[in-house]
């Protein structure tokens, strides 16, 4: 069976919208974006999309790709202070001059869509309410739309980068999954995806997992992206896999558009903590 996250996330932002009609709310995302990646100006625009359904201004600043990085920083702490600005996105990937976890570093932490900063990571760390990274969120999301039990659960992540593996082990581990992750260093990696109750891949390395490295009966979720000569691959070989798992993600189609609408759930959550003081 399929993990639908484009279904889901059409819901979502369907009750999004609803949400900030009814309640009147002034919403306002300010997306940041250093330079001219084609991948980041297409992600810009999915976020742009979705903002506008749900009825969310966004207002964009595109800077030239040798902006400094003290330019940066001045506008970043001018959003901080613009009390009409509810969330900031620092745009990843920035050109190599700028240390983009400085910068983002940067954000308050109460304006901080991607959930990036020291304080909502330490946060995450102790298992307190806080701005949950939009990919980990939607993954998060996406499990429990379908009813699949987390507390209890054997889960294996492949993958431990900073955007997704890693704090997706600390939030699953809040949420009482026993957790395993694995990365390129793992010795067998087949041993320890077959135990998963709950696979997520989240490497980058295309078609990484095939069907006997997952157990019969068990939950797949797709996180990798790659592009290979145009063509874009998960981490998960769909067509051998699919017979094996009982929920799979297709990829795309899974949990990229969970992230884009989890998006709005952070603002929307940002928005409470700013109208609660
Ligand atoms: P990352 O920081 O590059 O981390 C990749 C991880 O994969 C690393 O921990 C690496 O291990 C591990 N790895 C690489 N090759 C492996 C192998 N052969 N076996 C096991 N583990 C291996 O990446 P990320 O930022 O976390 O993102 C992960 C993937 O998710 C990327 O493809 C990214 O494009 C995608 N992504 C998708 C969405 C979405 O919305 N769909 C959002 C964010 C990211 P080491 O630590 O040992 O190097």
């Amino acid at each position: 069976m399929i993990l639908d996250g484009k279904k889901v996330r059409d819901e979502l932002l369907a009750n999004y919208k609803e949400k900030i009609k009814k309640e009147n709310l002034n919403i306002k995302l300010a997306i940041i974006l250093v330079g001219d990646n084609e991948a980041s100006k297409i992600y810009i625009k999915n976020k742009e999309r979705a903002c506008a359904y749900v009825g969310i201004a966004v207002e964009k600043y595109l800077l030239a790709a040798d902006t400094s990085e003290s330019v940066l920083i001045s506008l970043i702490e001018k959003l901080n202070n613009d009390t009409s600005v509810t969330g900031i996105i620092l745009q990843s990937p920035v050109p190599g001059h700028i240390d983009f976890d400085k910068c983002s570093g940067l954000i308050d932490s109460k304006k901080d869509v991607d959930g990036f900063t020291k304080e909502n990571i330490y946060n995450l760390y102790l298992g307190k309410e806080t701005i949950l990274p939009c990919t980990v969120k939607g993954i998060i999301k996406l499990i429990e739309y379908y009813n699949i039990p987390i507390a209890g659960s054997n889960v294996v992540i492949v993958g431990r980068g900073n955007i997704v593996g890693h704090p997706l082990s600390l939030a699953l581990l809040n949420m009482d999954a026993t957790v395993t992750v694995a990365h390129s260093k793992t010795k067998n990696l087949k041993e320890i995806t077959t135990s998963a109750d709950i696979l997520i891949a989240a490497t980058g390395v295309a078609h990484l997992i095939k069907k006997d490295m997952v157990k019969v009966g068990s939950v797949v979720i797709d996180v990798g992206v790659s592009r290979i000569d145009g063509h874009i691959f998960g981490d998960v070989d769909f067509d051998d896999v699919k017979d094996v798992a009982l929920w799979i993600t297709p990829n795309p189609g899974g949990v990229g558009p969970m992230t884009v609408a989890m998006i709005i759930d952070n603002l929307l959550m940002m928005k409470g903590w700013e109208d609660n003081g």
